[in-house]
């Protein structure tokens, strides 16, 4: 398989690059490679199980299209001082924008207008009159809440204008390796269950979020592929 960009994981980070991607007018090829299900296929046993079957090969409930949290009651935290390490590397400026311009992407596939987490009641300043005299900082967070059901709709939405737009999703293939040559990254290798096979591509973008820290750590050992780390990268 040939493609311009592909893509591995379909959480938020490869659902994002593939959605930016289309922004920009790109007519350009892209394959996004999944190792669970679509998300309207996505279930958890533990409904009616009531415990966990630790499921194999994966986890439904972190594998799959929208990743990891595909199934929280999806809290988007909309200040650039909660959740990341972002602003001490790009500025809290940069990161704040990029906040608010993914937020709009949410409103534009159905996102509650609703924000939380701004009142001011006379409760919170005594909190934050506390926090102060504790040498703390009460930081205000806007909070865009989805919801679980309405996240899942958002997430079906988000699938089908991929889909509709031109993107191919490989549910159920696993990124087993890179294929490298020169020091370049000509694509990946891909497992579907039954066979391997390439998918050549000019640019790779791995996403695959926590759980896939740990191959992705051993891939680049076996490669030799230097990575940054955000201690690194403060030092750079
Ligand atoms: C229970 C829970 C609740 C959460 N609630 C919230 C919340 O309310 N608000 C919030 O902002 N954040 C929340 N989070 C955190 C949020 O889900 C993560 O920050 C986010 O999912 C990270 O996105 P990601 O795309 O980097 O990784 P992930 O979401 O982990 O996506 C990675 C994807 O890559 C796939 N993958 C991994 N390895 C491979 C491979 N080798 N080949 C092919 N595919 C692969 C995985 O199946 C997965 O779908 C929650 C997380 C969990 C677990």
């Amino acid at each position: 398989m040939k493609a311009d960009v592909v893509i591995v994981g379909a959480g938020p980070a490869g659902i994002f690059t593939a959605i930016e991607i289309l922004r920009n007018n790109s007519t350009k090829k892209i394959i996004i490679v999944e190792k669970g299900l679509p998300i309207e296929r996505r279930r958890c046993p533990k409904h009616k199980t009531l415990k966990c079957l630790n499921c194999q090969p994966y986890c439904h409930i972190t594998t799959g299209f929208a990743g990891a949290g595909a199934f929280s009651d999806g809290k988007l935290s909309l200040s650039c001082e909660v959740g990341g390490d972002l602003p001490a590397l790009i500025g809290e400026q940069k990161t704040q924008e990029l906040i608010d311009y993914t937020d709009q992407i949410y409103l534009e596939f159905g996102a509650d207008q609703k924000i939380e987490g701004i009142a001011n009641t006379e409760e919170i300043k005594e909190i934050r009159k506390r926090a102060i005299a504790a040498g703390l900082k009460l930081v205000d967070c806007p909070i865009r809440h989805l919801g679980t059901e309405k996240a899942q709709e958002i997430y079906l939405g988000l699938e089908r204008y991929l889909i509709d737009n031109g993107v191919e999703i490989l549910f159920e293939h696993e990124c087993s390796n890179l294929i490298l040559k020169d020091s370049r990254c000509e694509g990946v290798i891909v497992f579907d269950g039954a066979r391997s096979f390439e998918i050549f591509a000019d640019h790779t973008i791995v996403a695959t979020g926590r759980r896939g820290a740990d191959w992705l750590e051993k891939i680049c050992q076996e490669h030799k592929i230097a990575r940054l780390v955000f201690g690194d990268l403060k030092s750079l």
